[in-house]
C-alpha cells in the first residue's frame, strides 16, 4: 500500500524536493510529515479535497477537525469577502467579537471570554489565568492527552509503554528536545477515567505543598482515536477539583463545536471554570477562544494577568466565526451531524462484525474511528498495550489508496463535516470493508 500511494503521488514528491530547499523538512509544521514523502494539497470544495497529483478524496481529515464546516462554506466565504474590504486587521475590537463572545457565553454558560489564535495560545493562556487565580505553579493533566505545543503541556505525551511509570506515579517527560527539566517537573499526569487516582494524587501533592492550579483535560480524550468518559468520572472530577479549590479546564479545542453547540461541557452536563476553544471556531481561520466563570477570569478584567495577542480577535476570524456560529453551525447541522455519525459508526462496526476483526467502532458528535484493539481503551495504558499499530497504520494507507483522505497515524479521528454526503460515508464503510476482505484472504 505504501508503495502504492508512492506511485500515485509523484507530483507531491516533486514538491517535496524543491520544498526541502527552504522549507524544514518540507513542510509548514512537523505534523504534516510523512515518510518518504507528505501529500501536497491543491484545494478543497465541501467534502472533498484534490492532491496536486489530481487525486480526489473524500476529506474525513478535515483539518484535524478544524473544517466541520465542510471546505469553501458559501457563508463563510461571504462573510469574508464583506469583511476583506473593511480592513482585515486593526489589533482593535470589532463587532464580530462581541457578537461571537456572546454566542458562545450562551452555548458554553460561561460569562467570560477571550481570544486567541490557536489551540495552543488558548490553554498556554488558560493555564496562566489558573495559576494567577489560585497562585499555585503545579499543572495536573490526563497521561497521554495532547494540549498544545508550549512546555508546560508538552508532558507526558507519546510516552514508550515501559517508561510510563506505575499508574499512582505516572512519569513526567518531556515530547521532544528544548523543553526545560524544571518546567516538566511541575506538571503532573495522572491516568484518564480514574478519578480515585486523580484524588490520591491531589492529596499526596498537597501534602507535598504542591496542590495543582488546575487539572486541564479533554472530557473526550480525542488523541488516542476517540475514548469517552465512563460514566460520573467527569462529575466526580468536578467535585475533587471544587472540593481543593484546584480550576478545571476542559480542553475543548477539538470537541468544542464539533460534537455538540457547547461541546463537551453541553454534551456531558458538567461545566468547569474555563474552557479553551479553536480549530472548528473560525472555520478554517485561524482562531481560538477561552471561557470562564467571572471569578476565574476576574484575573484577566483585573489586569493581573496580560492575556494578549496582536491578532487576537482578529477582524477576519472573527468574521468566519460569526457566520460559522449563526448560518452553518445551526441546531439542524448537529442533528445531520448525529445523523452522518450514526451512519459510519454502524456501517464501520457491521464490518468489524462480518470479517470479526479485533476491534471497534467509536463516534460522538462529527467525531469517531476504528479502533484496532483487543480490548476497549480507556486510557493511555490500555492504548498502548492493547492498540494494534501496524493494522492501525495500514489502515491509513489503505484509505489513501482508496479515495479517502484521512488523519495521519493512529491517534486520530475522523470529523464529519455538516456537508458531507451519504454517499461520502458510504465511501468509507466500502474501502474498510474491502480492507477487512483483503485481510481475510491474506
Ligand atoms: N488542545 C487539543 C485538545 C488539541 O487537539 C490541539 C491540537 N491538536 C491543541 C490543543 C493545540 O491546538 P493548535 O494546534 O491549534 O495549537
Amino acid at each position: 500500500q505504501s508503495a502504492l500511494l508512492n506511485e500515485r503521488t509523484g507530483r507531491s514528491r516533486e514538491m517535496y524536493a524543491q520544498a526541502s530547499v527552504h522549507l524544514s523538512g518540507g513542510v509548514a509544521s512537523s505534523y504534516q510529515g510523512r515518510d518518504p514523502w507528505p501529500i501536497y494539497i491543491d484545494s478543497g470544495s465541501g467534502d472533498r479535497i484534490t492532491d496536486v497529483d489530481g487525486n480526489e478524496y473524500y476529506d474525513f481529515h478535515n483539518g484535524f477537525g478544524s473544517m466541520v464546516q465542510g471546505h469553501a462554506h458559501p457563508a463563510i466565504g461571504d462573510a469574508l469577502g464583506k469583511r476583506y474590504p473593511l480592513g482585515t486587521h486593526f489589533a482593535a475590537a470589532t463587532e464580530d467579537s462581541i457578537v461571537v463572545a456572546d454566542e458562545l457565553a450562551r452555548r458554553w454558560g460561561l460569562p467570560k471570554w477571550r481570544f486567541t489564535n490557536s489551540g495552543s495560545e488558548s490553554t498556554m493562556d488558560a493555564i496562566r489565568i489558573a495559576r494567577a487565580f489560585t497562585g499555585r505553579d503545579t499543572v495536573m493533566k490526563i497521561f497521554g492527552s495532547y494540549h498544545g505545543h508550549h512546555d508546560t503541556v508538552m508532558v507526558s505525551i507519546g510516552v514508550e509503554y515501559d517508561k510510563i511509570g506505575d499508574r499512582e506515579n505516572l512519569a513526567s517527560l518531556p515530547y521532544g528536545a528544548g523543553i526545560p527539566q524544571a518546567v516538566v517537573d511541575m506538571t503532573i499526569a495522572v491516568p484518564f477515567n480514574d478519578a480515585p487516582a486523580m484524588e490520591r494524587r491531589i492529596e499526596r501533592l498537597a501534602a507535598e505543598g504542591r496542590l495543582p492550579a488546575c487539572v486541564i483535560m479533554e472530557a473526550a480524550m480525542m488523541n488516542l482515536g476517540v475514548v469517552l468518559p465512563e460514566p460520573g468520572y467527569l462529575e466526580a472530577v468536578r467535585e475533587i477539583t471544587a472540593k481543593h479549590g484546584i480550576v478545571l479546564i476542559f480542553d475543548e479545542v477539538k470537541t468544542g463545536l464539533t460534537i455538540a453547540p457547547g461541546g463537551a461541557t453541553e454534551k456531558f452536563g458538567v461545566t468547569p471554570d474555563l474552557v479553551t476553544l479553536a480549530k472548528a471556531l473560525g472555520g478554517g481561520l485561524p482562531s481560538g477562544a477561552i471561557g470562564g466563570t467571572e471569578e476565574v477570569m476576574a484575573v484577566v478584567e483585573s489586569g493581573k494577568v496580560y492575556q494578549v495577542g496582536t491578532y487576537n480577535g482578529n477582524p477576519l476570524s472573527m468574521a468566519a466565526a460569526r457566520a460559522s456560529l449563526f448560518e452553518v453551525l445551526t441546531p439542524a447541522a448537529y442533528e445531520r451531524l448525529a445523523e452522518l455519525n450514526d451512519r459510519i459508526v454502524n456501517g464501520c462496526q457491521a464490518v468489524i462484525d462480518k470479517y470479526d476483526l479485533p476491534g471497534y467502532a467509536v463516534g460522538i458528535g462529527s467525531k469517531g474511528c476504528v479502533t484496532f484493539a483487543t480490548e476497549k481503551i480507556v486510557d493511555y495504558e490500555t492504548f498502548k498495550g492493547a492498540q494494534d499499530v501496524p493494522l492501525s497504520e495500514l489502515a491509513w494507507l489503505w484509505n489513501m489508496n482508496h479515495g479517502i483522505f484521512m488523519t495521519p497515524g493512529r491517534e486520530e479521528e475522523w470529523t464529519m463535516s455538516v456537508v458531507h454526503s451519504d454517499q461520502a460515508v458510504d465511501a468509507y464503510i466500502a474501502a474498510f470493508d474491502s480492507l477487512a476482505a483483503a485481510l481475510t484472504e491474506a
